[in-house]
């Protein structure tokens, strides 16, 4: 069904634009219109800053194909969770700092002309954690890319479950696991891209599963945090666990891809993975 609210809004029209940012990785000062430019990579060090959800979608995306699905869905405080501050207040917060009602936007859409579908979280919006919401949107997008025959791609970007909704979150690592499942057996191929961070309840449930797995550079990519990892098992940890790179060279990661070449390279990979699939047909009916 076509949105007629999105649960998201541009964030650039919210406040006046800062006009620097410093590389972490290079400690460059770099020009936010050429940073922007250049899909949020440090052009001098190559270091792959964080991408909203918004701009994610429009890089990856051909031009105006996003239909978004289920923007109303929002968090509610099953447990009248209090930290700092109540639950309902975090997620007020997040919403009007990041423009999204919670950290993760699905929908359909297509990339150069296959319809897919596709799911994208945002890091931004409480440190892109799972609750009932992000859960539900996942397997709301597995059971869309199953009904349709179309291929689902997602994008994470996560600290792991929200411990605000508790058990409730958790159990959204069983509900996603099992909407995969229906998608693998149908034989609908399924992508899945880890941004920096992909750890916790998301890396443990859907984004390890797809039938390809990619990688960012250097992203942080794991379950638990190295100082609990070298915690347990009482040793220090080899150099760079837990990136990409050494995930790809234990067989976790599949590829790793630079994000200026990630939209030819997804294009590639559902082409390979089925070939004879008529999405070519599906994207001209829109
Ligand atoms: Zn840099």
């Amino acid at each position: 069904m076509p949105m007629k609210f999105p649960s998201f809004r541009s964030r650039r029209e919210d406040y006046p634009e800062k006009m620097w940012t410093r590389c972490p990785s290079c400690e460059e000062q770099l020009f936010n219109k050429q940073l922007e430019k250049a899909m949020n990579v440090c052009p001098s060090c190559g270091h792959h800053f964080r991408l909203s959800a918004t701009m994610r979608l429009s890089q990856l995306l051909d031009d105006g194909s996003f239909v978004e699905r289920d923007p109303g869905l929002v968090s509610v405080d099953p447990l009248g969770f209090v930290d700092q501050k109540p639950y309902p207040d975090r997620v007020a917060a997040a919403q009007l700092a990041t423009g999204l009602r919670d950290a993760a936007v699905w929908g359909t859409g297509r990339i150069e002309g296959m319809r897919i579908a596709i799911l994208v979280m945002d890091f931004g919006f409480m440190g892109g954690s799972m609750g009932a919401v992000v859960g539900e949107k996942v397997a709301r997008a597995a059971e869309g890319a199953l009904e349709e025959g179309i291929p689902l791609v997602i994008v994470s970007a996560s600290g792991g479950a929200r411990m605000q909704e508790g058990t409730l979150a958790l159990m959204q690592l069983v509900k996603t696991m099992a909407a995969l499942e229906r998608l693998r057996a149908a034989r609908v191929p399924y992508v899945s891209v880890m941004s920096d961070p992909t750890t916790g309840g998301v890396f443990a449930s859907y984004a390890a599963m797809g039938d390809v797995n990619l990688a960012e550079p250097n992203a942080l990519i794991g379950f638990a945090g190295a100082r609990v990892g070298a915690g347990t098992i009482g040793q220090e940890l080899p150099p760079g666990f837990q990136r990409s790179e050494f995930l790809y060279r234990h067989g976790f990661v599949d590829r790793i891809v630079q994000r200026a070449d990630l939209r030819q390279e997804l294009a590639q990979v559902l082409r390979f993975l089925a070939p004879t699939q008529p999405w070519g047909k599906e994207a001209a009916r829109g």
